[in-house]
């Protein structure tokens, strides 16, 4: 089952994709990433996204449409981290999953908007992975430094309080209400983990619902 994570920024989608892709094989696809790394190689996708990502803003929906149609043409499933974010883009995601043939279910991350701040601005983020820690939640071994390639940690520059007030707005303008079009009876393809609780806890959350076969508890 491919899963689509529903959630404000900080809520700690990317953390968590991370996490069952090492359990259970899933290939994370992040949105986030995939522009980050094309504003990083100046491709023209990048060079267009960039001054929307600096600003907190979405990039267009047809940019991001675009880029991920191919994206979802490889095998295996996938955790769709930080798309859709419109519902321009949920309803392009959901032809283009019809014509593959791939079934999907939202995974809301229910998070106390209080928590995200803090949680952003305390990210340290390896680059060339996605990887991210956190300085007091999840603290890398060596302060500054990535467990796995031993190469340094950066702050995004979107990680600031002001840009982060900005994409927190947008996301209760134009992502939130993805919810009520994924809990749509017709839909049925909703569930919800508490994504306030620690680290460890939530996998345990997400374990249950991917292990438990998706069945009407999981997705109610
Ligand atoms: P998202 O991908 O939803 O924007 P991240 O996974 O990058 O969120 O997490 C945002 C920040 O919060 C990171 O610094 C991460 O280490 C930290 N974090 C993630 N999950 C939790 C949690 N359950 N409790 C405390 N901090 C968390
Ligand atoms: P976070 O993990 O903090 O939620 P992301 O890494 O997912 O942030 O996204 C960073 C920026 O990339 C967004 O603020 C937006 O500019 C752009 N972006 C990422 N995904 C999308 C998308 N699906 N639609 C439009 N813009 C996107």
């Amino acid at each position: 089952m491919n899963l689509i994570f529903l959630g404000p920024p900080g809520a700690g989608k990317g953390t968590q994709a991370k996490a069952l892709e090492e359990r259970f094989g899933y290939r994370q696809i992040s949105t986030g990433d995939i522009l980050r790394a094309n504003v990083r190689e100046g491709s023209p996708l990048g060079v267009e996204a960039k001054d929307y990502m600096d600003r907190g803003a979405l990039v267009p929906d047809e940019l991001i449409i675009r880029m991920m149609e191919p994206v979802l043409d490889e095998p295996g499933d996938v955790i769709l981290d930080g798309f859709p974010r419109t519902v321009a883009q949920a309803e392009a995601l959901d032809d283009l999953l019809r014509r593959k043939n791939k079934p999907a279910i939202a995974v809301l991350f229910d998070v106390d908007k209080a928590a995200l701040t803090d949680r952003l601005t305390g990210r340290w983020t390896h680059s060339a992975s996605g990887r991210t820690y956190h300085v007091r939640h999840n603290p890398p071994q060596t302060a500054g430094v990535d467990d796995v390639t031993g190469e340094p940690l950066i702050q995004r520059p979107d990680d600031q309080e002001e840009t982060i007030r900005t994409r927190l707005a947008v996301y209760e303008d134009q992502t939130s209400p993805l919810i009520a079009y994924y809990a749509h009876p017709a839909n049925h393809r909703l569930a919800r983990v508490d994504a306030l609780a620690p680290i460890d806890a939530v996998t345990a959350q997400l374990t249950k619902l991917v292990t438990g076969g998706f069945g009407k508890d999981g997705a109610a």
